[in-house]
């Protein structure tokens, strides 16, 4: 056995040596030992520092839904930090596997807290078919699967679909756009829905930036019959509450669906969707 484990030892420094694996966050060579991160960018990971994932000052306008049970996010997105270059290359990058250790990682670190304690599913914000299509990959169904792998909780990926929205959304007014992003999510027709009475739902998504993506996918859910919902994010920006930002993101988030992928640098606080 020892052997063997020598020889694996010997066969990952080799590849190393050959193709060496970087610091998502700073681009430093990793030890062996090292996933993802180097320790000096996992130090300056800015976690989110409410423990008891009552709903915060920030989002008291979802006070008023009785079937919201649990706000939580794991880490604080800032502009050019190491969390927001983490989000970049997981959504830009193509870095699909650092999804499901995100994910991981926050399970580990929060279930202490009792915060998926009772709950029945995790699901994911879905992309829509054409974005997911070009990614190839949902980057909250990947986080989700990870908290799933320690927690046991299962993954719902096929309750909510992003509508086709048909309107050219170019010269709409804002208010009109933001009442827009509030319906950009259905139950998916095949759904049973009473297979979902009764449960305890956690929407799963990257980044929290207004809220809006979220609040949409709470609006459909909280229909279900005796539903109570939770949401994880697993980063917030905590400078997305003013009107300025709420459109600024939704203009974002349309652009980045014209557009295609976001280039280095401009995905600020335009992480939704
Ligand atoms: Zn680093």
């Amino acid at each position: 056995m020892r052997l063997i484990a020598s020889l694996r030892l010997g066969l990952h420094s080799f590849i190393d040596l050959i193709l060496p694996r970087r610091c998502v966050a700073c681009g430093s060579v990793l030890a062996y030992h090292e996933y993802h991160i180097c320790p000096w960018c996992a130090k300056r990971i800015a976690y989110n520092p409410i423990s008891n994932w009552e709903l915060n000052n920030r989002i008291s306008q979802w006070y008023h839904i009785r079937e919201l049970q649990r706000v939580a996010a794991y880490t604080i997105y800032e502009r050019d930090s190491v969390v927001a270059r983490i989000i970049h290359q997981l959504k830009y990058g193509h870095k699909y596997e650092l999804g499901e250790w995100m994910g991981r990682m926050a399970a580990s670190e929060l279930d202490s807290t009792h915060l998926f304690d009772g709950v029945d599913a995790l699901v994911p914000i879905p992309l829509s078919r054409q974005r997911q299509r070009k990614r190839g990959y949902n980057q909250s169904e990947l986080i989700a699967i990870g908290i799933s792998k320690l927690t046991g909780i299962p993954v719902w990926s096929n309750i909510l679909e992003r509508t086709v929205n048909n309107t050219s959304q170019t010269r709409v007014e804002f208010w009109q756009r933001y009442t827009n992003a509030k319906n950009i999510f259905r139950l998916k027709p095949s759904v049973d829905r009473s297979l979902l009475e009764g449960k305890h739902l956690m929407v799963v998504d990257d980044v929290m930036t207004t809220g809006t993506t979220l609040f949409s996918a709470i609006m459909v859910l909280r229909h279900i019959a005796d539903v109570n919902i939770s949401t994880f994010s697993w980063a917030w920006t905590r400078t997305g509450s003013s009107q300025h930002s709420v459109a600024s993101s939704i203009y974002a988030e349309e652009d980045e669906e014209q557009q295609g992928e976001a280039p280095e640098g401009t995905a600020a606080i335009a992480e939704e969707g």
